[in-house]
């Protein structure tokens, strides 16, 4: 059974209060989790995570994750400026952004951010630069499907990113001529999956990549990028995935690959954002309307411009009803939030037990890509984010918005209210 990371008593005490909807996360689930991911990567002197910003984009997590040792991996301007402010700086920041304004290049270069090019005509930036970083990182696209295990895993052939394998080579020799002298390799490939096979057959690929490409133009290589993907159990009967396996399958690969081609030394780095955060953060809401017509509706005090998963993948998001966890599943509801769109629903057809007005309902794995994702559709503003901390207890790590915060990009008085 899946439970939230809070008991009932602890929710309904910091629901008390702060005033729900908010997103809640777990310090002590963070912390651990990360220890495990560089415990199984320990074998590789120069691992580092890159904790994916977008997954998560603030600041308390971030400085979390930092104190855990974990860089940050940006993918835009204001990304880099949130890593600059919550002190991260040179290598603890990779870049990886696409159709990026040179603009972008310029900042991340400034912080010493190692650049992880998307596309050959990204070198164009380099050209103008007085002095180019000595380390740059190139994202390969190998077209096709990106298929094991008997299942195709995702179509690289539609994807927008990287550069194809003979792009690869020349983008490799272009930058050396413009004095870059170590060189990363990147690829992405799949997502959310559990599969414990997944990072140890990017890994394998991208290792033999490596070596071609140190033969074909001489390229010192010395980084290889796993990127993100790794997944999380989002329904209760999914398997969460293995990463002491994963680690040891992309060992295994190491040393097959890359130690007898000399390139033993060379750093493995990921750039996670759902596996580092996704199980530890929740959405906490009130059931505020029951409506009853051809269906059972429960209204909640969010909507999907607080969590938009549900509405733009129909992705499954478990829920909790507080106080109610050892109760029968007795009735059948869709949970809503109050956006004009019928694809808000937290839940469609959800078996549950009997939801009152005024419960608590919790919407597990918000973690990543939840606040993060968040918009201002209808005039709706962006919740608060808490972060219950190992102690027990409450820290508010980022206030909810205001309609002023709506207003602060008009040239318009807010009225001003007369009660
Ligand atoms: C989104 C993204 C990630 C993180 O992906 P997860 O699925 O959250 O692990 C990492 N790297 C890049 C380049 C991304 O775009």
């Amino acid at each position: 059974m899946k439970k939230p990371f809070a008991t009932a008593e602890q929710l309904r005490q910091i629901a008390a209060q702060y005033p729900t909807p908010f997103h809640l996360y777990d310090e002590a689930g963070i912390r651990e989790n990360a220890r495990r991911l560089h415990k199984a990567f320990s074998w590789n002197p120069g691992f580092k995570e890159y904790f994916a910003v977008k997954a998560t984009p603030n600041p308390r997590i971030l400085q979390i994750l930092s104190e855990e040792g974990c860089g940050v991996d940006c993918a835009s301007y204001t990304e880099l400026l949130l890593a600059d402010a919550v002190g991260f700086s040179g290598a603890d920041i990779m870049f990886s952004s696409n159709m990026t304004p040179f603009n972008d290049f310029a900042l991340a270069h400034e912080l010493g951010a190692i650049l992880n090019l998307d596309d050959i005509t990204d070198i164009e930036y380099f050209r103008h630069l007085s002095h180019v970083p000595e380390l740059v990182s190139c994202r390969f696209n190998p077209g096709g499907d990106f298929a094991f295990s008997n299942a195709i895993m995702d179509n690289p052939r539609e994807a927008k990113y990287g550069f194809t394998r003979e792009q690869l080579t020349e983008g490799y020799k272009q930058l050396m001529q413009l004095g870059v002298k170590r060189f990363g390799l990147h690829a992405f490939l799949a997502s959310n999956t559990t599969n414990n096979d997944y990072y140890p057959q990017l890994a394998r690929m991208l290792f033999e990549l490596a070596v071609e490409l140190q033969e074909e133009t001489g390229a010192q290589i010395s980084l290889i990028n796993l990127s993100g993907g790794i997944g999380i159990p989002y329904y209760p009967d999914d398997e969460p995935a293995d990463i002491m396996a994963i680690g040891e399958g992309v060992r295994q690969a190491f040393e097959e690959i890359m130690v007898p081609a000399g390139l033993g030394d060379v750093a493995i780095v990921t750039e996670l954002g759902r596996y580092m955060l996704g199980p530890y953060g929740c959405l906490v809401a009130t059931a505020i309307r029951k409506k009853e017509i051809y269906k059972n509706y429960i209204g909640l005090d969010a909507c999907a411009a607080n969590l938009m998963r549900p509405a733009m993948y129909g992705a499954y998001h478990h829920i909790t009803v507080v106080g109610k966890e050892d109760a029968p599943s007795t009735h059948v509801y869709d949970v809503v939030g109050g956006l004009c769109e019928n694809n808000d629903k937290f839940a469609i057809d959800r078996s549950l037990p009997e939801i009152d007005i005024g419960d608590l309902i919790v919407i597990h794995d918000t973690g990543a890509h939840g606040f993060s994702m968040g918009y201002n559709y209808n005039g709706k503003l962006r919740s608060a984010e808490l972060l219950l901390r190992t102690d027990g207890s409450v820290e508010l790590i980022r206030r909810a918005e205001t309609p002023d915060d709506y207003f602060a990009t008009l040239n318009l008085p807010i009225r001003q209210s007369t009660e």
